[in-house]
């Protein structure tokens, strides 16, 4: 039975340090799923299908990653696609803190376990949020994600 993993978030957009956790991932999964949340109440910068086709080229030589879209809950979509754990990346004790009760939950709700890596140091400081602040205000965005060009 192989094991699959499903790394679930915005990615708007998928930087570095996304891009770190899933390849640290595969180590343990013989197949990810990175699933791209789509929130109606939520404002994206990219679109749900720029944000999917980025992630499909960066990983196009990766047999075992695979990139869906999901708008339910984590755990049903888990469920759906046969994965028993979520992945989730690591950069500080707030994620940390953040992370921990929706863990918990997920477990009692569907007894889906969550495997978190930590992020590499020199990532460490990258989040989609500060990407687009600089994107917004026409900044370079080139050392934090990967061929952003394919984004618009
Ligand atoms: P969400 O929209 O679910 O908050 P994101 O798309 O921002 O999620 O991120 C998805 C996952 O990637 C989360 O587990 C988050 O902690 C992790 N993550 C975000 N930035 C980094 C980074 N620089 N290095 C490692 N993990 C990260």
């Amino acid at each position: 039975m192989s094991k699959i993993g499903v790394f679930p978030g915005s990615f708007d957009p998928l930087t570095k340090g996304h891009e770190a956790i899933i390849r640290k991932s595969l180590s343990v999964f013989d197949k990810i799923v990175v699933a791209v949340g789509v929130n109606s109440s939520k404002a994206y910068m990219f679109s749900l299908e720029k944000r999917m086709s980025h992630i499909n080229e960066l990983f196009k030589n990766d047999d075992q990653v695979e990139v869906q879209s999901f708008q339910k809950l984590t755990v049903d979509f888990c469920k759906d696609i046969g994965a028993n754990h979520i992945v989730r990346g690591l950069r500080d004790s707030k994620d940390f803190q953040y992370e921990k009760p929706i863990a918990h939950m997920n477990f009692d709700l569907a007894g889906i376990d969550t495997v978190f890596f930590l992020t590499e140091l020199k990532y460490n400081a990258i989040s989609s949020s500060i990407i687009r602040e600089i994107y917004k205000n026409n900044g370079s965005i080139e050392q934090f994600v990967t061929k952003p060009h394919l984004l618009v």
